[in-house]
Formats: C-alpha cells, sequence, structure tokens
C-alpha cells in the first residue's frame, strides 16, 4: 500500500456523550465488529466488579467512571480505526477536550429519551470550534423516546447542525419493530432476543410494502409514513461536503445493548467521515534561521513525519512504573528506532519505545501513519502540546486552554517527608492533571491548584498516595475565578490600585501576572476601577 492509500484508509474519531448515554456499550459493539472482541472486556471491565489491575482501574471502581482515556484500534472493512475513549464526567472534560484535539470526527451519542444533555453540548462546542464532523446516534430505541423529529429539531435549534436523517425509528419502546433505511429503502428488522440478533434487512420498495405494512400497527404505520413524508419533503438532503464541514450531521437511530442499527452506524460513519487532513504549524524561529518559518498548512501527505503529544499518562499499570505520551501523527511514516525533533527542547530523541495500546494491554509498534495515535514510552522531557518532527520548521499549536473553575491549595502535611510529595506534585503537574498557581501571601509550602472540576482534586490525591505514597491536605480558598494581566506599569506596586477584599495577586508556573477574584462581583468592580488593566481569561500567547 502507498503512504496515500495507509492515510485514506484511516480514521480517527472519539465518541463524545453524556454520562450513561451508552458510549462505553457502543464502543464495546464497534470493537465486536473490528473482531477484536477478545479484548471488548476491557471496555465494559471498568464498570464491573472484576479484579482491577491498575491503580487507576481502582479509582474508576470506587467512583464508577471512566477517568484514563483509551485508544482503541482495529480494521474493519479495509479501514484502520483509532477510536480515542474519552473521558465521561463532567469534571474530566479538560481532558476530554484535549483529546478531541488528536481526532478527525466525533460521534455524538445521545439518549433518545433525553435528547441533548449538558455534557454533549459542552463536548460539541469543542468540536464545532474546530470544524470536526459530527455524526449523531439516537440511542436506545427500545425503550419509549421523544419524538425523532423533535429530536432532529433540537439538534438545529441547540447545536445549529443541519440533520440529516441516515435511517429512521419505525415505532418506540415496546413497540420499536426495526429502522428504515432511507437511502437503500431497506427496513432492518427488529427481533427482541437475548443476544441482540436480529433478521437481515429487507428489501422493500417503500414503507407500504406488505412485508413491512405486516410488522407494523396501523397507529405507528400511520406515524412514521407520516414522519418519512415530512423527512423527503422537508429536510435537507445528504450532502457530503456539509457533513465533512462539520455543518450537517447525518443522523442513525438504534440500540447499542442490543446491537441494533450499530453496523449501518459504523459503515456509514466510516464510508463518510474524514481522513486525517492537513494541520496547522504555527510560525516558528528555527536557531541558526535568518527569519521565523511563517505559518502554514503542513499537508497530511508530506514525507517528513510531524506530531503532537496530545495527553501524557504516568503509571497506568502498577506492573510498567513508567510514563506515556500519547502522540497523533500528523504526517510523514512513522518507524521505530527513528530520530525526531523534540521541539521544545531542540534535543534530537530516539524513538524506540512505541506502543499501541488497547485497554491494559500494549503491543509494540513498529510502523504508523498520519491519523495514527502511539503512546510512546521513556521520554520525561515530553509535556502537552509539544511537537515531535523530522522538520523543524513545524510546530503545532493544537492544544486549546479553559478557563479553571475551581481552585485549592496543597501542602504536604509530613515535613519531613517532602521529596516523595514533590515528585508526585510536579510529575501529576506536568502531565496536567490540574494547573497550578503562586497567589502573593500563599501559606508557606502550600501551592495552589487550579481545575475545571473538583474530581480533578480527588485524583490529584488519590494519585499521590497510589504512586508516590505521598500524603497530601488541600485547604480551601476563596477563589472562584482567575483571569491573567496584561503587563502594564501599574502592576509594578499593585498595592496603588483599588481592589474589593478578598481578591488576590499572583503568578502563573511562566511568570505572568494573574489576578484572582471571589466572585462575579469583586470581578466586575476591579474592571471598572482599573480600566488601564486589560484581563484574560485564558492565558496570554507568548
Ligand atoms: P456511558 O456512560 O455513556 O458509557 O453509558 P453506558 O454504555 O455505560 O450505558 C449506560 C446504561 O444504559 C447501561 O445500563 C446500559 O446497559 C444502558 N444502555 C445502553 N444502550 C442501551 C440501549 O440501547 N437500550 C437500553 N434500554 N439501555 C441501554
Amino acid at each position: 500500500m502507498t503512504p496515500a492509500q495507509e492515510i485514506a484508509r484511516r480514521r480517527t474519531f472519539a465518541i463524545i456523550s453524556h454520562p450513561d448515554a451508552g458510549k462505553t456499550t457502543l464502543t464495546e459493539k464497534f470493537l465486536l465488529y473490528g473482531n477484536a472482541i477478545h479484548l471488548a472486556g476491557t471496555v465494559t471491565a471498568r464498570k464491573s466488579q472484576r479484579a482491577t489491575t491498575s491503580d487507576w482501574m481502582e479509582l474508576e471502581k470506587q467512583r464508577g467512571i471512566s477517568i484514563s482515556s483509551t485508544v482503541l484500534q482495529f480494521d474493519y472493512q479495509g479501514y484502520a480505526v483509532n477510536l480515542l475513549d474519552t473521558p465521561g464526567h463532567k469534571d474530566f472534560s479538560e481532558d476530554t477536550y484535549r483529546v478531541l484535539t488528536a481526532v478527525d470526527a466525533a460521534l455524538m451519542v445521545i439518549d433518545a429519551a433525553k435528547g441533548i444533555e449538558p455534557q454533549t453540548r459542552k463536548l460539541f462546542e469543542v468540536c464545532k470550534r474546530r470544524g470536526v464532523p459530527v455524526f449523531t446516534f439516537m440511542n436506545k430505541c427500545d425503550r419509549p423516546t421523544l419524538n425523532p423529529i423533535d429530536l432532529l429539531d433540537e439538534l438545529e435549534r441547540v447545536l445549529g447542525l443541519t440533520p440529516c436523517a441516515v435511517t429512521w425509528p419505525l415505532g418506540n419502546g415496546p413497540g420499536f419493530r426495526g429502522v428504515y433505511d432511507r437511502r437503500t429503502k431497506e427496513v432492518h428488522l427488529f427481533e427482541r432476543t437475548p443476544h441482540g440478533a436480529y433478521r437481515a434487512p429487507v428489501n422493500v420498495t417503500g414503507l407500504t410494502d406488505p412485508v413491512v405494512r405486516d410488522r407494523l400497527d396501523d397507529y405507528t404505520f400511520d406515524q412514521v409514513s407520516e414522519q418519512i413524508e415530512i423527512l423527503d419533503g422537508a429536510s435537507a438532503p445528504f450532502n457530503l461536503a456539509d457533513v465533512q464541514a462539520g455543518k450537517q450531521t447525518p443522523v442513525f437511530f438504534g440500540s447499542a445493548v442490543n446491537n441494533f442499527g450499530i453496523q449501518i452506524l459504523l459503515e456509514g460513519f466510516l464510508k463518510n467521515s474524514i481522513p486525517p487532513t492537513t494541520r496547522s504549524s504555527v510560525s516558528i524561529t528555527v536557531p541558526g534561521a535568518p527569519a521565523p518559518t511563517l505559518a502554514r498548512e503542513i499537508p497530511v501527505t508530506y514525507e517528513k513525519f510531524s506530531a503532537f503529544v496530545f495527553k501524557i499518562q504516568a503509571n497506568m499499570d502498577p506492573k510498567h512504573r513508567d510514563r506515556i505520551a500519547f502522540v497523533r501523527i500528523c504526517s510523514g511514516k512513522f518507524t521505530r528506532d527513528m530520530s525526531v525533533v523534540h521541539q521544545r527542547t531542540g534535543r534530537t530523541v530516539r524513538l524506540s519505545s512505541s506502543h499501541r495500546l488497547f485497554g491494559q494491554e500494549r503491543e509494540t509498534v513498529d510502523v504508523a501513519w498520519p491519523g495514527d495515535v502511539i503512546g510512546l514510552v521513556g521520554h520525561d522531557a515530553f509535556g502537552i502540546g509539544d511537537t515531535l518532527t523530522e522538520d523543524r520548521t513545524i510546530a503545532y499549536d493544537e492544544i486549546p486552554r479553559f478557563p479553571s473553575e475551581v481552585f485549592t491549595y496543597i501542602s504536604n502535611p509530613n515535613s519531613g517527608d517532602s521529596k516523595k510529595y514533590r515528585a508526585g506534585i510536579e510529575q501529576l503537574l506536568q502531565e496536567g492533571v490540574v494547573q497550578s498557581f503562586q497567589p502573593r501571601n500563599a501559606p508557606p509550602g502550600a501551592t495552589l491548584l487550579a481545575a475545571v472540576g473538583v474530581l480533578q482534586f480527588e485524583v490529584v490525591q488519590f494519585r499521590l498516595k497510589s504512586e508516590y505514597n505521598a500524603e497530601s491536605r488541600l485547604e480551601a480558598t476563596p477563589w472562584t475565578l482567575l483571569r491573567w494581566l496584561e503587563p502594564h506599569p501599574a502592576l509594578k506596586d499593585t498595592s496603588t490600585l483599588i481592589v474589593a477584599s478578598g481578591v488576590s495577586f499572583g503568578v502563573d508556573k511562566f511568570d505572568q501576572p494573574i489576578v484572582l477574584f471571589p466572585n462575579d462581583w469583586t470581578l466586575r468592580y476591579f474592571m471598572d476601577k482599573n480600566p488601564e488593566l486589560k484581563l484574560h481569561e485564558l492565558p496570554i500567547e507568548q
């Protein structure tokens, strides 16, 4: 196969959903189709009481949530699929957002009884900002659902997506009889069997075909006929270019737990989704070069290797106490043992320990292509967002930053035993589990941690204990908002500024000035009284 063919058959995507919509179940069914069934248990093992194999899974079991993102790779009908699992709990959204920078498309799973839920909406916004194509699966059609026409309307109204129903449900809840494929005019009949088996699709000329008519009661028949008439008459026709531009979303209906409608979904998705495409390199000054290289698009077929780190995870498995950098390949061919430049440090590094990960399983990767995600072990200098490349003029800046919403001080209660605590905190900060800041007047030895959700703090404490055997203490802080300050002479002596009580100044890890506010009111007061100072929600680019 040529490199272009290898790239064209790759599909790298994530499933986005609100907790409980059926993401895990759907992932497991996809793996069945990918013949990865012998390992499919690793996905659901999280939720079962099966003996766990890592500290991570121990925490996951205790909390019943999914924390670590996993990359699942399988082949299906000639496609090489990279499915990036995303943590579903709201407190892990920061991690999930980063995963979404590494995908080319997203599959949005919606519980058809509930419609669009808050987490789905937040994750969708990230996809939208990046122009990522989104496909929609309306799950749990075997249960009473909302009116499917209303579900489509909601996609348009709430998310601004033009829906295009590819399949359509025939009834719902106890009266669910199957789905109608609008492209082929086939009906896939749903049989309630314990193992999710269903009858092969029947070719029909339309809904009035006697085979289908026999299966539907009069009410469902009338309702579905009317709905399909509305769809055929009033909805947007399928438009591949709009789908790939992230404007139109193909919609499929089915039931993940019954393995119904899943194959149509998987095949429709793989066929109409997009292979890896160009990524933007930012402007960069290469040492010794007369001028900076301008920002430009790097074609996916460019022969030199380039990739970026979108996730770092240490100590995933107690048997391998090491650190994995998850890398998304953007151009060129990866071969094990190749030498690349680590753009941030300018050092040349050899990539010898490369892995494909499947749940807790690891397998050495010798060759990989754009679109693939691989895990690199043994490079402590790699950080989130770093570029690895054979071409020094490429630098990606793909990782979005999100405003922190919760803050806490963390300190070491055992002053005599600070080495392990320090090592642990440093590692976790480098992984980007939480962010850290140094406010003026912080209690001695305390670091201010900031996150999108409080569960991230619990993970810090849990991991300090289980991986570094280090105790830690959290202490509440009065702040709920943080802003970066643009440099200004007035900041030289902040005591001259008019601020409400509880407001504190400090710096981030790059020594950029920040200011912390207890609430919205104190923030607005600060802006009113100090109009010359410019505040930013996110770090100011350097
Ligand atoms: P996740 O939190 O999005 O990963 O959701 P899960 O895949 O764990 O599913 C949440 C619950 O919904 C589980 O109890 C599943 O068995 C159930 N579930 C998933 N798909 C379906 C479906 O198609 N029909 C019904 N009735 N239940 C489903």
